[in-house]
Parts: C-alpha cells; sequence; structure tokens
C-alpha cells in the first residue's frame, strides 16, 4: 500500500504559496484514485501554525512539522535534514511536493538520502489500478513522457498552473512536530537580504492573464532607417502598465544586454521565453516583432491562445504557430492599443 506524503514549506509570512495549495490539490486527486493509500501532510518552515491550518481540512492521517528559525529561509543543509526526518517518519512511498526554488534545490537532494528517485516538471498523472503514471515535457526533444517507476520512495514535484489552488475550511488535525538538530556545520550559510526589483519595475507577473512577448524587432531599424529604442520602451511599458500583462521577450532580445548593447533595462534573461527559457503558463499570448519559430512551440505550449504582430507575414509565427497574425507594424499597433485601454 502506498503513503502519499504532500510536502509543503511556509512562505516568509507563515502562508502557503499558490504553488502548494495547487500541489495539494493534485496530491489529493492522486490519493482519491489511488485505492487503499494513506494520505499524509508536512509543513516546514519558521513558524508553520498557519500555515498547517490552511491545509487543516486535506483530510490528511497525520501533519508532520519541522519548524523554528533555523528552517524559516531556503537553505540547503537544514531543509535537507528537515525534509529527510518528515519522509522517514511518515514512511511514504510518494512524495509530491511544488516545483518551487525552495524545494527544486533541495529534493533531489533528499531523494538521494533515502535511496528513492524523483521525477522533476511533473505536469500529470494518471492511476491505472495501483499503478500510477507520472508526465512529464522533454523540452529539447518536444515531447510529453508518460512514466512510471517500481522504485519507492517516488519524488514528483510539480510544476505550477496544473491544478487548481486547494482552498477548504479549516478543522482540528493530528500535529505531529519532529525534532531536528541543527549543529553549527549545518548553520554556516546564513541568509542576509533579499536583493529584488520593486514592485513596480516587476515585468514578469505569473498570474497576468497575458503574457506579452517582445522580439528584436523592437531595436530593429524601422521604415525611417532609424532605431526607436526609446519610443519602444514607452510603448512597451505603457501597454504592460494599461493590460496588466506578463512580460516575456525572445532570447535574442535579451542577450543583447548581456552583449553591452544599448536596449531594455527593464528585461533580463529571467523574461525569456522558450526552448532554453521559461514556459509560463497565461490564458492569452500576444507576441510582437519577434519572427519566433522554435522556441515558441516549446516555450509557447502552456498559453491558451497565441496571437502574434509582426510585418513580415511569413515570419515563423505565421507558419501555423499562432492562432491569430496581425501582419502590421507593432509601435503603431500597440499604441494604438494602448490608447483604447
Ligand atoms: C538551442 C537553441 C535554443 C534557443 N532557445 C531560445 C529560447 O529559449 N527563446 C528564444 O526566443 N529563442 C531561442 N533560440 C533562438 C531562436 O531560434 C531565434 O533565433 C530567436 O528567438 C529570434 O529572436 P527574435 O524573434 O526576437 O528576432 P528576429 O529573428 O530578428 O526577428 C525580429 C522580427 O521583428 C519583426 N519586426 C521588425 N520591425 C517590426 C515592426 N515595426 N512591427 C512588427 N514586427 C517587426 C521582423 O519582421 C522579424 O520577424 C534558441 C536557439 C537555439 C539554437
Amino acid at each position: 500500500m502506498e503513503t502519499i506524503l504532500f510536502l509543503a514549506h511556509a512562505e516568509d509570512d507563515g502562508s502557503l504559496s499558490r504553488a502548494a495549495l495547487e500541489t495539494l490539490t493534485g496530491a489529493l486527486e492522486l490519493h482519491g484514485q489511488m485505492s487503499g493509500a494513506t494520505f499524509v501532510a508536512a509543513v516546514v518552515g519558521g513558524n508553520v501554525s498557519a500555515a498547517v491550518s490552511a491545509i487543516s481540512g486535506c483530510g490528511a492521517a497525520t501533519c508532520y512539522t519541522v519548524s523554528g528559525d533555523d528552517f524559516a529561509s531556503s537553505r540547503y543543509a537544514s531543509d535537507a535534514a528537515a525534509l529527510e526526518a518528515i519522509c522517514r517518519a511518515s514512511g511514504a512511498t510518494i512524495v509530491v511536493a511544488p516545483a518551487t526554488s525552495r524545494f527544486n534545490r533541495v529534493i533531489p537532494g533528499v531523494a538521494q538520502r533515502m535511496g528513492g528517485r524523483i521525477d522533476t516538471h511533473v505536469g500529470g498523472f494518471s492511476v491505472t489500478g495501483t499503478e500510477l503514471r507520472v508526465q512529464r515535457g522533454y523540452y529539447r526533444q518536444r515531447m510529453i513522457g508518460t512514466l512510471t517507476r517500481a522504485a519507492r520512495p517516488w519524488f514528483l514535484t510539480i510544476d505550477g498552473g496544473v491544478f487548481q489552488a486547494w482552498n477548504g475550511a479549516p478543522v482540528a488535525v493530528k500535529v505531529e512536530a519532529l525534532t531536528v538538530a541543527v549543529g553549527t556545520a549545518l548553520r554556516k550559510t546564513r541568509v542576509v537580504g533579499y536583493q529584488a526589483p520593486q514592485a513596480s519595475v516587476q515585468t514578469i507577473r505569473p498570474d497576468a492573464q497575458l503574457l506579452f512577448v517582445a522580439g528584436v524587432g523592437w531595436t530593429k531599424k524601422q521604415a525611417d532607417g532609424q532605431v526607436h529604442l526609446e519610443d519602444a520602451a514607452r510603448v512597451i511599458l505603457g501597454f504592460l502598465d494599461k493590460s496588466g500583462a506578463s512580460l516575456g521577450s525572445s532570447k535574442s532580445l535579451v542577450d543583447q544586454s548581456s552583449e553591452g548593447q544599448n536596449v531594455f533595462s527593464f528585461m533580463s534573461h529571467l523574461n525569456q521565453v522558450g526552448q532554453t527559457g521559461a514556459t509560463p503558463r497565461h490564458p492569452k499570448g500576444l507576441s510582437a516583432c519577434c519572427h519566433g519559430e522554435e522556441p515558441h512551440v516549446v516555450g509557447w505550449r502552456f498559453v491558451g491562445e497565441r496571437r502574434a504582430i509582426n510585418l513580415d507575414p511569413n515570419c515563423g509565427w505565421a507558419q501555423g504557430k499562432a492562432d491569430v497574425l496581425y501582419v502590421a507594424d507593432a509601435f503603431a499597433l500597440v499604441t494604438k492599443v494602448g490608447e483604447l485601454l
């Protein structure tokens, strides 16, 4: 019989991230389909009481916790010790966790300590009888693979956006607080602060309805023989401001910044969408001045409806990858849409 463990970490304010709540929905669906399986949960973090309360209605037989100042921040050594203790105490055979940066860093190591196996970026699963099959994308090969494993414990990190966030009323739950010793050796790494862009200049918005992707065309000579970088920056930022869209970029455009050319200060490699970039999930996507092609087969595969603006009707996007292609000047079109908004 399988024991399914839902694993989460509390955020700095003690809450659970949306990724964790989505993963809980997935773990519960898995439990519902797998007859005879036991379901347990665990939370690690500084103060986990709010997080435990938030998930208490999920029906877990036990909720394990590891908490305290040593576990408030993401740190490989203390997180690995905490998660290992949870896995041993729960006897989990299937561990389901959100693919957050904190867990992506540590869970592979925990799988190794437990003599288990891990599959990352899981985007779905199915259960036939008692056999679990999971799905994950293989970017380079442009395939979705379906696989199963006999080895246990089997760790699965679930991509964001696959399941609805779980939402249930709090109930009394059996909590088992584990004590994990963190000696000085494990405390060698300390988090001293965060460096992050101000929220007002944050252009990556995972929850936005629209993904707006800019390409190199914004930096190319236009009909008058000149480049119009300042106009481009104003048009793009104005559109983002009014539409609330998330900003993506082609690789070529963000690469220009690293090569010292004068491009957009509000854009970095974190904005890159594609084969070697991010594969964001948004209901709609609009790409402008971007000739697209291969990266977009991969980078846009989770984007619901895809539109593009390009002067060239033969651009890569026109070849069956965009649902709608506007053959138009992006400067004029995006400015006009900005005015209408
Ligand atoms: C292994 C590998 C991995 C890669 N990974 C990625 C990746 O992850 N992401 C990625 O993006 N790329 C990736 N690439 C590169 C990719 O193949 C393309 O070269 C790149 O995305 C093209 O960038 P672009 O569309 O911005 O620029 P360009 O190809 O230069 O296209 C610019 C477009 O702008 C249009 N344009 C110009 N002016 C206007 C205007 N006024 N109005 C409307 N349109 C206009 C032009 O018609 C042109 O189509 C990868 C390549 C390789 C080999």
